[in-house]
């Protein structure tokens, strides 16, 4: 099954933060506060799939004032921070939508991802996500997280509904 076909039919897709909708890296302040830099093509290809009906969530393992901001900025109401069990985290929140598996997809850069991963009906990647992740993604973009990754999923998702609405 192409990257097109998984991605046709979703109708929940969840990403990780740091290494997707970030470049990864952590920037602390001098007293300690945490920053991230968020990519303004990501925001605008998450507005377009949510006007297309795709619920959005977001799952990290880490906690900051900055995705909760960015959450905000963004209408993502389904946001799960300081997750220790991503799995267990989409899996309780697809009980919540009445949505399966089957319906959902995720974009992890990392380990901790894969089982949320390979439990969803599409997963994606970014290009500088860990070999391992990069090896079991069924999409892996051109672009670096917080470099447009998440964009190019978001257009995948469009381009993949549009054809499916056609078919
Ligand atoms: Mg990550």
């Amino acid at each position: 099954m192409t990257a097109h076909e998984r991605a046709a039919n979703i109708k929940l897709i969840a990403f990780d933060i740091d290494g997707v909708m970030t470049d990864g890296k952590l920037y602390y302040t001098d007293d300690g506060r945490e920053l991230k830099a968020f990519n303004t093509q990501d925001g605008q290809g998450l507005r377009f799939l949510q006007q297309a009906g795709v619920a959005l969530a977001i799952i990290t393992g880490r906690t900051s004032g900055a995705v909760a901001a960015r959450a905000k900025n963004l209408d993502i109401h389904h946001l799960f921070q300081g997750v220790s069990d991503k799995h267990a985290c989409m899996s309780a929140l697809l009980a919540q939508l009445g949505l399966d598996w089957s319906e959902a997809a995720y974009m992890g850069d990392d380990v901790v991802d894969l089982p949320t991963m390979q439990a969803c009906a599409f997963s994606a990647a970014p290009d500088n996500a860990h070999p391992t992740v990069r090896a079991k993604a069924n999409f892996v973009t051109a672009h670096r997280g917080g470099e447009g990754a998440v964009r190019e999923v978001c257009d995948l998702i469009l381009a993949a509904r549009q054809g499916n609405s056609h078919a």
